[in-house]
């Protein structure tokens, strides 16, 4: 089949369709929906367009008889009737129910955390029950605590962002509007302990305060909280810090049964409801090498866009002009940041810029605006060049660094 063949795939009721658009490949994908309904991880399919996948792994479902969808493009696709949908919409009903109770007794909505090892499907699942709220006009908080794939923003931070609509499909420019983020810096929870609990507790008093400022749909359709993998040791540990500091009542524990009978016999008895849910056969392993692969993407696209169509500005500052905060390893107390002169060093870092900071106290606890790409460091001029999405003046001089680089 030449990759601008074009098939008709019948896809029977309460079906996935599942494809593997390859990394590294130029292969894309183009599906359109041609008769009857179907969606991807809860986004409806609009008749007659044609959605294009690159470098994606997913699968459309129809609830109904008569999906007929056109292909055009070649990868690796099957048809499969084994599917957790029916399992997830019992889920959805059940959060439904509880944001029509929070919107009545005006009190606070449902606030769901996903457990489970990588590549469990939390994120899908996350993405499934977000679109589908949003479909029903709720408005869920949707949380990213997994700092190794963190989808609101860049990956290496914690961050937030309400959910008013289904996510796009396919390759199509998506940007988080208005995302609560809060600098992390490096692209796991174990480099810096302390910093990561900070940062998770700064996002969740802001969080706490944008749904008790918000009376309506916001308060009441509470939080849907994506986690990272791991969940042994002290991954564990970090786990029941941030059930406890997003004050959670309900976990969806996905293909770890001893992960959830421990959660289970800890938070059953405080009135938390904690499912567990098997793995869905569909969920694709990603090995070390694909999700670095994964992250370096998803910052290109931050500064160039999804089709590589956007330039960033390049923005050169004398060294007095910025103040460089850099990450130290922290102590049990807390995390230190400690003021550096750019040199060689800072070269390819990724640094986050903050609003309002006016103090070096409070700069971690601010939420940030943006994010900076330093391109060139040259000590002799005392000018740091970095790219940026926005022209400049920044919202503040104060700049964080930590591990996360850009090696392109
Ligand atoms: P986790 O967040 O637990 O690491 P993900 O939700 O990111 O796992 O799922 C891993 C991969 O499997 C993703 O690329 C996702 O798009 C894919 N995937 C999830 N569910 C399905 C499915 N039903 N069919 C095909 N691919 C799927």
């Amino acid at each position: 089949m030449s990759d601008e063949s074009k098939i008709k795939i019948e896809l029977p009721k309460e079906h996935e369709f599942r494809f593997d658009v390859p990394q590294n490949s130029t292969i894309s994908l183009k599906q359109q929906l041609v008769e009857g309904t179907a969606e991807y991880f809860g986004t409806e399919l609009a008749l007659g367009v044609a959605y294009q996948f690159d470098n994606e792994k997913g699968a459309i479902f129809t609830w109904y008889p008569g999906c007929v969808l056109e292909l055009v493009g070649n990868c690796k696709h099957y048809i499969s009737s084994e599917t957790m949908m029916k399992e997830y919409l019992n889920i959805h009903n059940i959060l439904q129910q509880n944001r029509t109770t929070a919107l009545n007794e005006k009190k606070r909505g449902p606030r769901v955390m996903m457990v489970g090892p990588t590549d469990a499907g939390k994120s899908t699942l996350s993405r499934i029950l977000c679109n589908w709220a949003a479909r029903r006009g709720s408005q869920t908080i949707f949380v990213d605590v997994d700092v190794g794939q963190g989808s609101i923003t860049i990956p290496g931070m914690v961050a937030a962002q309400e959910m008013t609509q289904p996510t796009p499909i396919g390759r199509v420019e998506y940007t988080a509007s208005n995302p609560l983020s809060y600098f992390y810096g490096a692209v796991t929870p174990s480099e810096n302990i302390p910093l990561y609990k900070n940062q998770v507790e700064n996002l969740a008093r802001d969080i706490d305060a944008r749904c008790d400022d918000n009376e309506g749909a916001v308060r009441s359709s509470g939080l849907i909280v994506n986690t990272c993998g791991w969940v042994e040791g002290p991954g564990y540990q970090l786990i029941l810090h941030a059930i406890d500091t997003f004050k959670c009542d309900i976990l969806l524990v996905i293909g770890h049964p001893q992960v959830y009978e421990d959660l289970n016999r800890t938070y059953g008895s405080r009135g938390v409801n904690v499912i567990q849910l098997p793995r869905s056969s569909g969920v694709s392993k990603r090995d070390q090498g694909y999700r670095r692969k994964a992250r370096t993407e998803k910052i290109k696209h931050y500064f160039h866009g999804l089709s590589e169509d956007l330039t960033p500005h390049t923005v050169t500052l004398d060294f007095k002009d910025v103040v460089i905060l850099k990450v130290t390893p922290s102590t049990q107390k807390g995390t230190r940041l400690m003021e550096i002169t750019p040199s060689g060093e800072v070269t390819h870092c990724i640094l986050g810029v903050t609003y309002h900071a006016t103090s070096m106290e409070n700069v971690l606890s601010n939420n940030l605006a943006g994010f900076l790409y330093v391109s060139e460091v040259n000590v002799e001029k005392q000018k740091i060049t970095f790219s940026s999405p926005s022209p400049g003046p920044f919202p503040s001089s104060y700049l964080l660094m930590n591990s996360l680089r850009w090696l392109k």
